[in-house]
């Protein structure tokens, strides 16, 4: 039987959003393939991992544990992945296009001599050949290229997150859980880890609750300052639009839409945007969206949940100023 294989994202013994999200879309595509779902995680120690994956849909878990791979190095695990793969030939496996996914996928894809399509945002199964369909934008997102892998298997791809929702969790999961043994030493990891630094403050705007992003109509870098004062407040991360990027107010990591990141928090706030189709694609499916624009025809309007037609800065500073009294 046909089997979807998701790689399962851990650090420190924590499952990445991202794998729960691939899971979801893993059902689609087996029930579209008659086939089977498969969740596998690497690591040391970490066979509490297994039922969660169970839990949220797979049908087995192929488990990998190695001292080797107690920390995310490339050369293990794409070895220990790839081998796995060689075994069990799975027609798909997927991959979060996370920094860890990124690196390791392409790396799995060469030992495989098979392809990788990389950065996806919609996967499908075509009905009459049964290849992955893997959509994704190019040419700087002027086009969504839809790439198939008809000779070479597995059919590859990382996806981006936030994509795809995360399906429900199921109690007293039943599944099979494959212990596998795979052949690594130290000498092949290459790299030694001494210690881990953690960044001082990560954007993680798309698993944020709470987004306030920032248009070209807010006017300037110095502006960007007093919408960071109100995202703090809500304990919100910072989101913009490409045309603010670009002007140099905030730096790319902070972008939403097409060319950016996709979000989707319980609340988003947009000031001084306009709503373009490729700022939509990032954010339209966000719970609720609160829009402060000038311009009453603005396209963010027919999207948001609740509009506010006025100035920015009055909004954000009347936002400011009450919950500075709370
Ligand atoms: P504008 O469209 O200029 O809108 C500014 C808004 O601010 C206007 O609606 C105006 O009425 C309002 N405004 C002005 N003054 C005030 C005020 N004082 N108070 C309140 N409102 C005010 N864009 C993205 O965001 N993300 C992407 O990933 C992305 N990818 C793209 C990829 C491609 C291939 C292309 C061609 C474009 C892409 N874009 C993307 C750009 C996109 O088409 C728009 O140009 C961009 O989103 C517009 O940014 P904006 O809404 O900040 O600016």
């Amino acid at each position: 039987m046909k089997e979807v294989w998701v790689f399962i994202e851990q650090e420190e013994n924590k499952i990445h959003p991202v794998s729960f999200e691939l899971l979801g879309i893993a059902n689609t595509l087996a029930e579209d393939l008659s086939g089977r779902i498969a969740g596998v995680i690497l690591g040391s120690e970490v066979d509490n991992l297994a039922p969660e994956v169970l839990a949220y849909g797979a049908h087995k878990v192929y488990l990998v544990e190695h001292d080797c791979l107690k920390y995310y190095r490339h050369r293990p695990y794409a070895k220990a992945l790839s081998d796995l793969a060689k075994k069990y030939h799975p027609e798909i496996l997927l991959l979060g296009a996370t920094p860890l996914g990124r690196d390791l996928a392409g790396g799995v894809a060469t030992l495989l001599e098979t392809g990788l399509t990389a950065d996806v945002t919609e996967l499908s199964i075509e009905k009459e050949t049964g290849y992955l369909l893997m959509t994704r934008p190019a040419y700087g997102g002027n086009i969504m290229a839809t790439i198939v892998c008809p000779h070479h298997r597995p059919q590859m791809a990382t996806v981006r997150p936030r994509i795809f929702s995360v399906p429900e969790r199921k109690e007293n999961p039943k599944g099979e859980i494959i212990k596998e043994k795979i052949d690594l030493s130290e000498d092949l990891a290459g790299i030694e880890r001494l210690n881990f630094i953690p960044k001082e403050k990560t954007v993680n705007l798309e698993y944020a609750d709470v987004v306030v992003a920032g248009g070209k109509g807010i006017g300037g870098k110095r502006e960007f300052e007093k919408l960071k004062e109100l995202a703090e407040l809500l304990s919100a991360e910072l989101g913009a639009s490409r045309l603010a990027v670009e002007s140099g107010w905030i730096s790319y990591e902070h972008q939403v839409g097409q060319t950016g990141k996709t979000v989707r928090p319980k609340v988003y706030l947009a000031f001084g945007i306009s709503g373009a189709i490729q700022h939509r694609a990032g954010m339209q499916n966000s719970d609720f969206i609160i829009a402060v624009n000038t311009d009453k025809g603005a396209p963010i309007f027919k999207i948001a949940d609740m509009g506010i037609l006025g100035d920015w800065k009055v909004v954000a500073e009347a936002l400011i100023s009450a919950l500075k009294k709370e």
